[in-house]
């Protein structure tokens, strides 16, 4: 035995390291993100220059990127589509009417402290504020993180309220990003929502596995198979170049363990507002067994206006996107209102036969 032992590779030994499926860990890649604006513009052979006008807007949302999805982005381009969702700029500071700190009235619907119940059957878990990335248009980057739970035990209150709401039977993690929870603590709290008897689903709604695919560990992925709750994982793709071999296989490895495996998409300015780049993620995703699930008008969010598309230009892609695709692959456009029931799904301009 010792002498088999003595033989292993080095990179079986390294595998095991990562558990077995990737040969990097994710938290080792976390670490290696960037932060710094003049440091990403050397990486990137942008215009130094960048790094001086935009700084003052990454002060409270700095800047965050992680490598494997700066390897995604094209040097030297400055108008990539994949470079603005990260990149801070001073239109962030305008202030725009319209535009508020909770354009989803995320701060009413909390029944506790990091709970937010909006719709029927529905809990939503704000589990952290970090993420692997910062999304300059994030609808929760003004989120008061710091009055939400921190860490497992903190969560006792919402379980309890959990468990006296009878009428939920689906809990959403969210955030920030739930991922970002390493895995022990991740399976803890899923064996605690598990003793809840009425609940029925569990969702993930994450952007890890596309930030950093190897996010996608065979822990994570023996946690949602082992639970009785049906799992879904909700990722977040806006472009086709997000999508390289590696989050194609994150997301085939949990497609292929059994989760039901979606995708939502915010429709941006200068990122993915025109028919061929939603056609070409869509394909990409049905290929993946990734179904498209929604496409979301921008949450009207402070520092996020230079990202608006107009609804009409939405709806106009979106009536084309019909036209070139099969009905599954073709997400619901919709826009969220506080004090709505739902998601509004906003309708097609279609003319009907006399
Ligand atoms: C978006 C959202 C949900 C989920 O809505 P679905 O339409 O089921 O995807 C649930 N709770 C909150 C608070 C939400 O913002
Ligand atoms: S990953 Fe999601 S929560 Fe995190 S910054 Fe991006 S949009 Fe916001």
């Amino acid at each position: 035995m010792l002498e088999i032992a003595g033989k292993r590779s080095k990179n079986e030994i390294i595998a095991e390291s990562t558990d077995g499926l990737w040969s990097e860990s994710w938290r080792e890649i976390l670490k290696t993100a960037v932060r710094d604006v003049a440091e990403l513009c050397r990486r990137l052979a942008l215009p130094a220059g960048i790094a001086s006008t935009v700084s003052a807007a990454g002060v409270d949302f700095p800047l965050l990127v992680p490598a494997p999805y700066l390897s995604r982005i094209r040097p030297g381009d400055p108008n990539d589509p994949l470079l603005l969702q990260i990149l801070p700029r001073l239109d962030e500071l305008e202030p725009r009417s319209g535009f508020s700190l909770d354009p989803v009235g995320d701060l009413a619907a909390q029944r506790e402290p990091g709970m937010l119940c909006k719709y029927q059957r529905r809990a939503l878990l704000v589990l952290t504020g970090a993420c692997a990335v910062h999304c300059r248009y994030c609808f929760r980057r003004h989120f008061p993180y710091s009055d939400a739970p921190r860490g497992l035990d903190a969560w006792e209150g919402a379980l309890d309220e959990l468990q006296r709401s009878t009428t939920i039977d689906e809990v959403i993690l969210s955030g920030g990003d739930p991922w970002m929870w390493v895995d022990d603590q991740f399976t803890e709290f899923v064996r605690r929502l598990n003793r809840l008897d009425h609940l029925r689903r569990l969702r993930v709604h994450t952007r890890l596995p596309i930030m950093i695919p190897q996010r996608v560990t065979a822990s994570l992925l023996a946690t949602l198979t082992n639970t009785r709750l049906t799992p879904f994982v909700v990722v977040h793709i806006n472009h086709p170049r997000e999508i390289d071999d590696d989050v194609s296989r994150a997301l085939r490895l949990l497609v292929d363990a059994g989760i039901v495996v979606l995708n939502q998409a915010v429709l941006l300015r200068g990122v993915n507002d025109a028919v061929d780049p939603l056609e070409e993620l869509c394909l990409r995703l049905v290929q993946l067994r990734v179904l498209p699930y929604y496409l979301h008008q921008l949450d009207r969010v402070q520092g996020s206006a230079h990202f608006e598309v107009p609804r009409e230009t939405g709806q106009r892609i979106v009536a084309e996107l019909l036209a070139r695709l099969p009905g599954y692959a073709v997400p619901r456009y919709v826009v969220e209102l506080p004090g709505a029931v739902s998601k509004i799904p906003l309708p097609l301009q279609v003319e009907f036969p006399e």
